[in-house]
């Protein structure tokens, strides 16, 4: 096995432990040198601490728009899991390459890695990009800053290809998401004297009811989207905290919700329905009892959803990379709505499957990996001159 194949550069990736809140400069390091060693240049996108970097790197003409192939490189924590392989060490076992990360989405690059040698043989008449980022587990934050510095280029990428577990399928749809806490402030005393308290508890389950409500009417058919599952956007609270004994009336109590947005659908909307629900219905009567009650909302994490057009360029690129047109699309969320935003028109499309991701021992199948390693000529093809 050549120390350039997909499979020996996955083995090098997986070692690397880029759990999201640890840096992932060491992998980056390696990338960047892999690239110069084959003679192209990589451009870092570094966080304001130093200690985490996206990579952006070039390949084939400049002064035209051309394809990024993205790809995050921090994975999820192995904390808790019952893992039965060493997680951060490739081990292949039964045609399947295990590992923190193999699915999710270290493949995917190291499948394109793989392919650069492909991509320097031929004179493309468009260039490809590789895009490899930060911090995409915990809200895709990292990507944003190379983004910003894309979007000010003359020639723009002309599509982005995302490398998300999907099974080789192609990609076009998911939603969007938007997480929320909601810090409810209230006021304590004893709780034989309950009514000259104000209890945020209470109030706080006022507003999740409420959350409930505004949940139900989004999934009224008139609302639905069949291509996504389920078929209309969600609201879900997900964490509460509050209260510290049962004969104090609480003061404070927080919550954290999240909306799953389909594309197109606001989801800023459910967030502004509560804060008017809150300073009509609540905050009055709270307040009569103690002015210093409050209900503050704020953003967690944020991403757009993305519903990328059957009959756009990105779509057909897609479906000639892997043989089917159908407009398929996923759960999960991915930096493809902040490319999409970004005026660059994207599709997911990568091998392994999400049902392996975030799990103890994940894995991706070598056939799904050499499956890649072959989407990929596919692309050097597509992009040659004189095509
Ligand atoms: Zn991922």
């Amino acid at each position: 096995m050549s120390e350039f194949s997909s499979r020996a550069l996955l083995a090098r990736l997986v070692g690397f432990a880029t759990v999201s809140r640890d840096s992932n400069l060491q992998l980056i390091e390696f990338v960047r040198d892999y690239l110069a060693g084959l003679g192209v240049h990589s451009e870092l996108f570094l966080n304001p601490e130093g200690t985490k970097a996206n990579l952006f790197a070039t390949i084939g003409p400049e002064g035209v728009g051309g394809v990024v192939l993205s790809g995050h490189t921090d994975v999820v924590p192995v904390d808790g899991q019952a893992w039965t392989l060493e997680p951060f060490s490739l081990t292949e076992r039964d045609g399947r390459l295990y590992g923190r990360g193999t699915a999710d989405m270290k493949g995917f690059i190291a499948s394109v890695l793989a392919a650069v040698p492909a991509f320097l043989a031929q004179p493309l008449r468009m260039p490809v990009h590789l895009a490899f980022s930060y911090d995409e587990e915990v809200g895709c934050l990292g990507v944003r800053s190379m983004l910003a510095a894309l979007q000010q280029r003359p020639n723009k990428p002309r599509l982005c290809l995302i490398g998300e577990p999907t099974e080789l399928k192609p990609v076009l749809g998911h939603k969007g998401k938007l997480a929320m806490r909601c810090q409810v402030q209230g006021a304590a005393c004893h709780s034989a004297y309950a009514p000259y308290g104000v209890n945020a508890i209470e109030y706080a389950a006022k507003l999740i009811g409420k959350l409930g409500e505004i949940g139900e009417a989004l999934a009224l058919p008139e609302h639905h989207d069949a291509r996504f599952d389920p078929p209309f956007s969600t609201v879900q609270t997900g964490v509460i905290n509050g209260g510290r004994a049962l004969n104090i009336v609480p003061e404070e109590c927080a919550f954290d919700f999240e909306v799953r947005a389909l594309p197109g659908f606001e989801a800023q909307a459910v967030a502004d329905q509560l804060q008017t629900y809150a300073e009509a219905e609540l905050l009055p009567r709270m307040r009569k009892v103690n002015g210093a009650s409050a209900i503050r909302l704020a953003p967690l994490s944020a991403y757009p959803g993305l519903a990328t057009p059957a009959d756009s360029e990105a779509a057909r690129l897609v479906a000639l990379l892997s043989g089917s047109e159908a407009f398929g699309t996923v759960a999960f969320g991915t930096e493809g709505g902040l490319f999409d935003q970004a005026g660059i028109p994207t599709v997911v499309c990568g091998p392994g499957s999400m049902d392996q991701g975030h799990k103890p021992d994940e894995f991706v199948s070598v056939e799904q990996l050499q499956g890649c390693d072959a989407m990929l000529l596919r692309l050097v093809d597509y992009l040659k001159q004189g095509e």
